[in-house]
């Protein structure tokens, strides 16, 4: 592209001065790259020329050509500026619009320019860059790692304002993961922590801020009221000691205020939430259960959010996102959604239309905030309306699902859409505005006739004398016989005669001749002239009054934003738990039982992702139970392939989709309300940051037993693979004794080392169970049942023929494993050491806990199972039991 400068017709011949104003508005903007309105352009300057010009691919021109330090120039044409300010910020970079506030055809000399907004990654309203469906939050970081950090966030088109504290900084980078902030403000004067955050989210631009001298928080955050997460205004309790909360919730204000510089934030309200309001849901468990986007290549689609996002509006989808990141863990809150989520599964036909009216719905949200940050277009307003005129529809239909609610639910709000359906606001929008406004007001035509008299005048000078030129072109033809005589216009000299070649002879006396073209000759009249002037003027005029009319409008809906965020926020909760209600009547789920209790039980329990990628009914079912009394680790053993995986996982989905308010895959389900999900799944994508797969491994092993509570749920997947098989299974079987001993949480640990099994024999709250697969004519067949007790193989040779290896591979490896099962310790001896370490010496694991080789305790299992407890004397059982503890005690 190439920038040329349309300097202002009024401008020209002052381009010193142009230059001084752009340096002057750099100067205050020194670390943003200005974009200077020039016409119909944006340029820009200097080093930021220079910059854009490499980034956005423009040609890189210079101004004042020919003299000494020429300036380096490129720009953009302002229509589309949308798209390069996407790139720019995406990249990390800060802009600041600077506009022309005056009208260049009426000013002499320069016009005053300055900038009106800064656009930042964080902190962008254009609907087109942003995923409708996601939040843009810009975050905020204040304290230390001594006293604890705050964190707030803020999604500047809905004014959804957040805070939080977090006791350490591990705790901060789980709670910056699952609020996904697209810019992060961090205290300039803390280089540690912008390192440490740099580390842990390489790819979210990070802006430093100035916190030195700040103002007190509470002054800053001024009318905004706080409150708890439970609705409640009365923030009292939960502002205790939140201190770095409100300095972080300040910072952001600051900071987002400050890129607004001419409107008004649509921000009300901040609440202030505790950590353990919500499940806690870390970073490496948001990734390794895929909840938002998959592992692999980190897109939506077969994630659980897909499966689950059936809502029919933007809003709806914020909020359906924001309660699967945040399920909740008080079971009351949790009851009302399910309350909810089940009546609007019984009323199908309801749901299914009210589904429909909110599908039509537009962004009523963003669309109040961009009225609010006076960005709102014509067409933004109508949808506006539009969409509030659908809800006393809507508030119809949901009565219906009202209906269907348990009586001890009837004052339930969550289905509700309050007293106040905004119908005042789609009137006034409804009766200004024309139903099929525009985006644009350059051209006007978007205000209803009747709405205000002069307009209306206006309007009919200025297409009354178009139907005037109509008459003179008519006229014309009659007065000098020639039927081709056309009245046209350009922007030249307006509105002219033309007559072709042929008829020149027959032109008047009092056409002025005005230009020759290839066929025919241009002339004017000085009738022609004065209604040019006239219209012209008129329609002028009326494009004035239209923006003024309209910018009348649009202040007073954006003084009604609060109100209308408001009614959004319920109506994106009508959305979010008619898709619960749809996901769950189409995949046939269950309405779990929640209680303080410590069991999971899951009644023919399916994975939600994987059940829907399978063929119809081809997913197995399985009943898995976990209670942090009595079965609290299941070791899942099972050949590769089997389902271990996919059986842990989905017991942690379960959790998470009964807290955050859904039905579950299953027949049935109870779940004893957990604080934490922790898993410990796959090699994760952290090779990129240089680590070796097993560090990261052990890291996130360590973080897990540092956290996890009695409360916890723990899914551990072939942890200790990593490294050696006697380093594997001895870390293993530690971490699976600690989980036991010391941290009581209830725990899935898939695993293929076959040796856990013996845990159970050791700890009173360890089971085996394994998910089943036959040897059939030498070939695997999984059957993917669970079943109790530990597998007796492995079949990884079947599963290598499975996938291919060659039948010679296949042969030789059978021949191997023979030798190394006839060398070992019989069933519970290692089935995964590889060929040419046959030599090495078998397992030395047990050697803490038992003096012989693990046969012992097979010896030790055949013994109670041999003995008969009704023929035994108490002092015969006695006895054996001490025997047999002799047999486990290492001597000495
Ligand atoms: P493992 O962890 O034992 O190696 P996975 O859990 O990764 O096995 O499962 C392997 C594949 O088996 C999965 O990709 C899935 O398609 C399929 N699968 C797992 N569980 C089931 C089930 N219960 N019913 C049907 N297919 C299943």
């Amino acid at each position: 592209m190439t920038a040329t400068v349309t300097v202002p017709r009024g401008e020209a011949g002052t381009t010193t001065a142009l230059m001084r104003q752009y340096l002057d508005v750099k100067a205050r903007h020194p670390d943003a790259i200005v974009f200077f309105r020039l016409g119909d352009f944006y340029e820009m300057f200097y080093e930021d020329a220079v910059f854009a010009a490499r980034a956005l691919s423009l040609t890189l021109t210079t101004r004042d050509k020919g003299k000494e330090d020429p300036v380096p120039m490129c720009g953009i044409p302002h229509h589309a500026a949308r798209g390069y300010l996407q790139k720019l910020t995406d990249l990390g970079h800060r802009i600041a619009i600077c506009e022309q506030l005056e009208d260049p055809k009426v000013v002499k000399g320069i016009v005053k320019r300055d900038v009106v907004r800064i656009v930042t990654p964080g902190v962008i309203l254009d609907e087109e860059s942003l995923d409708p469906r996601v939040p843009s939050h810009v975050a905020a970081v204040a304290g230390d790692a001594r006293s604890g950090f705050g964190l707030a966030f803020l999604d500047v088109t809905t004014g959804d304002f957040r805070a939080t504290l977090a006791p350490s900084t591990d705790s901060l980078c789980d709670e910056i993961a699952r609020a996904e902030p697209r810019e992060l403000l961090v205290p300039k004067e803390d280089s540690e922590l912008g390192a440490t955050l740099r580390r842990a989210y390489p790819r979210l631009p990070q802006t430093p801020i100035t916190t030195a001298g700040e103002a007190e928080p509470l002054a800053v955050l001024g009318e905004i009221r706080r409150g708890g997460v439970d609705g409640s205004d009365d923030g009292a309790s939960a502002m205790a000691a939140a201190a770095h909360a409100l300095v972080a919730a300040a910072r952001v204000l600051r900071y987002v205020r400050a890129t607004q510089l001419s409107a008004a934030l649509p921000v009300t309200r901040l609440t202030i939430f505790r950590r353990d309001d919500f499940l806690i849901i870390d970073e490496q468990a948001r990734a390794h259960l895929e909840l938002c986007e998959t592992m692999l290549d980190r897109r939506r689609t077969g994630s659980l959010l897909d499966v689950l996002d059936a809502t029919a509006s933007a809003m709806g989808g914020r909020l359906l996102r924001r309660w699967l990141l945040f399920p909740l863990r008080d079971k009351a809150l949790i009851r009302r959604r399910h309350d909810a989520v089940e009546s609007l599964v019984a009323r199908h036909s309801a749901r299914t239309a009210a589904r429909k009216v909110l599908g039509g719905l537009g962004d009523v949200e963003r669309l109040a905030g961009r009225a609010r940050l006076g960005v709102a277009t014509p067409r933004d307003l109508v949808a506006l309306g539009r969409s509030l005129g659908a809800l006393p529809e809507l508030q119809s239909l949901l009565a219906q699902a009202i209906d269907a609610l348990p009586a001890t639910a009837r004052d339930e709000r969550l289905l509700d859409l309050g007293g106040d359906l905004a119908t005042d606001v789609a009137e006034r929008i409804g009766t200004t505005l024309r139903d099929e406004a525009p985006a644009a007001t350059k051209d006007g035509g978007y205000v209803r006739p009747g709405v205000n008299t002069e307009l209306d005048e206006l309007v009919s000078i200025a297409s009354g004398g178009r139907d005037r030129i109509a008459a003179i072109e008519a006229r014309e033809r009659e007065r000098t016989g020639i039927g081709s005589l056309k009245v046209k216009y350009n922007n030249v000299f307006g509105y002219y005669i033309e007559i072709t070649r042929a008829h020149l002879a027959s032109v008047p006396a009092d056409y002025l001749r005005k230009q020759t073209v290839a066929n025919a000759e241009r002339f004017v009249t000085p009738e022609l002239g004065d209604y040019e002037a006239k219209i012209l003027s008129a329609d002028e005029r009326r494009v004035t009054l239209e923006l003024s009319l309209f910018t009348a409008l649009r202040d007073e809906i954006g003084a009604a934003a609060e109100r209308l965020l408001a009614l959004a926020a319920r109506v994106a909760a009508v959305d979010a738990l008619a898709a619960l209600a749809e996901v769950a009547h189409r995949g046939g789920y269950a309405r779990p039982e929640v209680d303080d209790g410590l069991v999971i039980d899951l009644a023919d329990s399916r994975h939600p992702v994987v059940e829907r990628l399978a063929a119809a009914g081809q997913f197995v079912p399985n009943d898995v139970r976990l209670d942090a009394e009595g079965e609290q680790i299941l070791i899942v053993t099972g050949p590769n392939m089997a389902g271990k995986s996919t059986l842990i996982r989905q017991v942690a989905l379960s959790v998470i989709l009964a807290q955050m308010g859904s039905f579950v895959p299953a027949r049935a389900a109870r779940i004893g309300l957990c604080d934490r999900v922790f898993t410990r799944v796959g090699a994760g994508d952290n090779l990129a940051r240089g680590e070796s797969t097993f560090l990261v491994e052990m890291r996130e092993t360590a973080h897990i037993l540092a956290h996890a509570t009695g409360r916890s749920l723990v899914v551990l997947d072939e942890i200790g693979r990593g490294t050696s098989t006697y380093d594997g299974v001895s870390i293993a079987w530690a971490v699976a004794e600690h989980l036991h001993d010391k941290i009581g949480a209830r725990t899935l640990f898939a695993t293929h080392y076959h040796e856990l099994c013996a845990l159970s024999l050791l700890h009173t709250r360890v089971r085996n169970v394994s998910v089943a697969a036959r040897q059939w004519q030498g070939d695997v067949v999984f059957l993917r049942k669970l079943t109790p007790g530990g597998a007796s193989r492995s079949f990884g040779i079947e599963v290598g023929k499975l996938a291919g290896l060659p039948a010679d591979v296949v042969a030789r490896a059978r021949a191997i494993l023979e030798t190394l099962e006839s060398n070992s310790a019989g069933p519970a001896g290692p089935h995964h050491v590889a060929p040419g370490k046959h030599e090495a010496p078998q397992l030395g694991l047990f050697e803490r806990a038992a003096p012989a080789e693990s046969g012992v305790l097979r010896e030790v299992a055949d013994a109670l199972r041999a003995a008969d407890l009704d023929e035994m004397s108490p002092r015969a059982a006695w006895d054996l039991l001490a025997e047999l503890r002799k047999k486990l005690t290492p001597p000495g």
